[in-house]
């Protein structure tokens, strides 16, 4: 600035503080700035134009948000990745971006409850039209994309909260042979799994692993750089934008991703081998179990098995209320993939959208417990289960 300025004009323009090139702080700060500058209007414009790189209004990019995309884009083995507001908004924005009216859509029973609502829904309003299946019907599958050509095939694996296993092969060989797009929730596997297939489109709710500590939400869209640019165009003008306080939180989440990830597995394995020898667990799933009926699936597609268990406990829902409230470690509450333990009784799980034939698809008795395992000591863990069980008077 040029010549002395009064002290109401010297608060609004503080003076500019560098880091020499040489000398870069170990940790990205945050850029907490809506607004970039160039000193020229030429270079704006280049920018503006797609001529050169650089930011100029953080609803369409940011550093701080940058550096997350490329991390999560390497995660998940492709080229691109675009991060919005939560994992609703890059579910729901994906597939606002994707269809257009007239155009078809392939979903499951077995699918997070948003999600469904919006293409029940919203999409519905607009003119897509759908078809609700269930995951463990592929010969459906096949009937539905033969007789209504597909923009869409939009699902997820594992499933919540039964923790069903999507023949992932098999589904994206489908859709490729009649011409639709493959979208795969991955949330429940986490950004380290799925890589492999030949999905089009993985979505992320961030909340989860990622974030790991229950503090700040996200989401992600993760594809080719051709796919990402697309939607990239339409998600500024759509808005649901990342803020850059949370991304910092959840890149700081993910340098201990992977340490959490394995504890919860590890933890879930040995919560569901005790739970395997308690008599009064019924229906009891975890992927990792040679009892799940799709082990060898899982086995086969997933690195690992994950940290949600699902179990009916027979005796009426009473009995599952009287269990969950009598926990101590496991905390009642939605979500899951966070570093605490965490419960949902049958009282929460209840789709409220299904008629009865979906609702036999969905798995979800009057009865079903879901877990969600966290990084404590399992040993803790397994006698706090104990004690609830025998204050449910589960028989
Ligand atoms: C939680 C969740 C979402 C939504 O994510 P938010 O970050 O809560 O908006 C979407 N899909 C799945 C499978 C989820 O578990």
């Amino acid at each position: 600035m040029t010549g002395r300025v009064q002290p109401a004009t010297a608060v609004t323009h503080p003076p500019r503080v560098e880091v020499p090139a040489d000398n870069r702080p170990l940790v990205a700060p945050i850029y907490q700035s809506v607004k970039f500058t160039f000193d020229d209007v030429a270079e704006t414009k280049r920018l503006s134009q797609g001529e050169r790189d650089g930011y100029w209004y953080s609803r369409k990019s940011n550093p701080t948000l940058r550096q997350l995309e490329l991390t999560l884009a390497a995660l998940q083995g492709r080229e691109a990745c675009l991060v919005t507001a939560s994992g609703a908004a890059a579910v729901n924005l994906a597939m606002l971006a994707l269809c257009r009216q007239g155009d078809h859509v392939v979903c499951f029973a077995e699918m997070y409850q948003p999600t469904r609502t919006m293409i029940r829904r919203v999409l519905e309003r607009y003119g897509v039209r759908h078809t609700l299946l269930s995951i463990g019907d592929l010969d459906a599958v096949e009937r539905a994309l033969s007789a209504t050509p597909t923009r869409l095939v939009v699902f997820e694996s594992p499933t919540n909260p039964v923790l069903k296993i999507a023949d992932i092969g098999r589904i994206t060989a489908l859709a490729r042979r009649h011409g639709a797009l493959t979208l795969l929730d991955n949330t429940l596997a986490g950004v380290h799994n799925h890589a492999q297939f030949d999905v089009d489109i993985f979505v992320h709710s961030l909340t989860k692993y990622v974030s790991g500590h229950g503090d700040a939400m996200g989401g992600a869209i993760i594809a080719d750089q051709a796919v990402i640019d697309d939607l990239r165009a339409e998600m500024a003008i759509l808005g649901a934008t990342l803020d850059p306080q949370a991304a910092f939180l959840l890149q700081r989440g993910l340098k201990t991703y992977f340490l959490r990830y394995e504890r919860q597995c590890h933890n879930a394995m040995a919560v569901a081998r005790h739970l395997a020898t308690r008599p009064q667990i019924r229906d009891l799933r975890y992927p990792g179990l040679e009892s799940h009926p799709q082990h060898e699936l899982a086995r086969a597609q997933q690195r690992d098995f994950g940290s949600m268990i699902a179990f009916d406990l027979p005796g009426g829902p009473d009995v599952a209320k009287r269990f969950a409230e009598a926990l101590e470690l496991f905390t009642i509450s939605s979500s899951l993939g966070s570093t605490e333990s965490l419960i949902l009784p049958p009282q929460l799980l209840q789709p409220r959208d299904f008629d009865a034939r979906q609702r036999a698809w969905s798995a979800i008795t009057e009865s079903t417990v879901r877990l969600s395992v966290g990084i404590e000591d399992s040993g803790d863990l397994i006698a706090d289960i104990d004690r609830a069980l025998a204050a449910s008077g589960a028989a």
